[in-house]
């Protein structure tokens, strides 16, 4: 067996083949592996068993309401971007059992589930989601009430990331500083180069796995060659955003930019802005916008019991802020329109969150903009309330 140690924060060179021994060694390690996979034409997380699970030579085109893959022959193993899952789904479920309660002769018996999750190996993390791993990470652990089920799932999952080196028309990661270079938060990082994978090891569980796999070490120009791809990506999604002869003249989907300068005030300064209403007469109210937002995290508890009512669960389901029912007080809907749900949300999303979390809401993955059926795009919107709409 080949062994060898890799130090952490190393650079390694690693042969395409060897992605199938890195999936063989998380399943010795007793990982179950995740990764991208094409279901219904759409690039979604499910079981990884071999390489040719993923969507190889596979691109995909984003733009407001628009998702359309397709092959490729210049695409490597990773060059698709998001698409609508993201790591939220493993660590906070849509639909959760937070207590059981079971009645026998008379008398309730309720217990927790058990905490000990599977341990969990994700491929494909891009560095948008891992600003969204660190947001929720500041929800659910951050504060004086720890999420337990939260918790434990969390320190069950490795987490393998991969620098883009393709965006969509809908990141605007370059204008969050969420991206498109991978900078932490991950256990193991793979750049794909033409003939080879450069890997870095980001902890000591990395380096673990790594101990098994064949890898060289890096040169110095291994090392300038992997990050030069996210740096160039960087530059031209900076430089297209900025552009916008190029995109008016260019047959492709327009490039996205938030400017978020003042961002906080300028959305709280203009609460009765008229554009909320305008943006309310296309919004459909449906939250996928919510449901696909990595760092999203509202929820609903409800009592779910079975014929005999002798069964009870309770359920934490995602619930979203464009429902009627989420601000529903002993009075009544607080937010009775959609504008008003609207504005919560982007106001949540781009002020509020940073008073209450230290930091903003969205990482520019654009999911939100991709899956809204009528292609609303909150780049757009912030760019109408600041008034340079063109
Ligand atoms: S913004 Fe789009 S995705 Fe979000 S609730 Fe409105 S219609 Fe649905
Ligand atoms: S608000 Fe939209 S762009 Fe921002 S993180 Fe959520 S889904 Fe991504």
């Amino acid at each position: 067996m080949f062994v060898n140690k890799a130090p952490i924060k190393s650079y390694l060179s690693v042969g395409k083949s060897q992605l199938q021994s890195l999936i063989d060694g998380l399943h010795k390690l007793g990982y179950q592996t995740i990764g991208p996979r094409i279901v219904d034409g759409a690039i979604v997380y499910g079981e990884l068993n071999a390489i040719s699970d993923l969507p190889v030579g596979y691109v995909d085109w984003q733009d407001g309401g628009k998702y359309r893959l397709e092959p490729s022959d210049e695409a490597g193993h990773f060059d698709y971007v998001v698409g609508p899952d993201s790591l939220k789904k493993f660590l906070f479920p849509a639909r959760e059992t937070l207590l059981q309660s079971i009645r026998v002769d008379g008398t309730w018996n309720m217990a927790t589930p058990d905490p000990a999750p599977h341990p969990l190996a994700v491929f494909g993390v891009r560095s948008c989601d891992l600003h969204a791993l660190a947001i929720q990470d500041k929800v659910f652990l951050g504060g004086p009430y720890v999420d337990p089920g939260y918790q434990s799932r969390r320190n069950a999952l490795f987490v393998v990331a991969v620098n883009c080196r393709r965006a969509a028309a809908t990141c605007f990661c370059h204008s969050m500083k969420t991206g498109p270079a991978v900078e932490g938060g991950f256990d193991l990082a793979l750049t794909e180069l033409a003939d080879r994978f450069v890997v870095q090891v980001g902890s000591t569980r990395g380096a673990e796995v790594m101990t098994n796999i064949e890898w060289t070490a890096c040169t110095l120009q291994d090392i300038d060659d992997a990050r030069s791809i996210s740096k160039t990506l960087r530059d031209q999604m900076r430089t297209r955003a900025h552009n916008a002869e190029t995109q008016r003249e260019s047959e492709l989907p327009r490039e996205r930019h938030l400017d978020t300068t003042d961002i906080h005030d300028l959305l709280l300064d203009n609460l009765e802005h008229p554009r909320w209403s305008q943006v309310a007469n296309r919004c459909l109210a449906c939250a996928n916008c919510t449901i696909v937002c990595p760092t999203c995290f509202c929820s609903s508890v409800s009592e779910v019991s079975d014929l005999s009512g002798d069964n009870v669960r309770r359920e934490r389901a995602w619930d979203s802020c464009f429902t009627a029912e989420h601000s529903y007080m002993n009075t009544g809907t607080v937010r009775k329109t959609t504008a008003s749900r609207y504005r919560q949300w982007l106001t949540h999303k781009l002020a509020t969150w940073t008073d209450q979390f230290g930091t903003s809401g969205c990482v520019g993955c654009g999911r939100c903009i991709t899956w809204c059926p009528v292609g609303i795009d909150l780049t757009e919107e912030v760019a109408a309330i600041r008034g340079d709409e063109s």
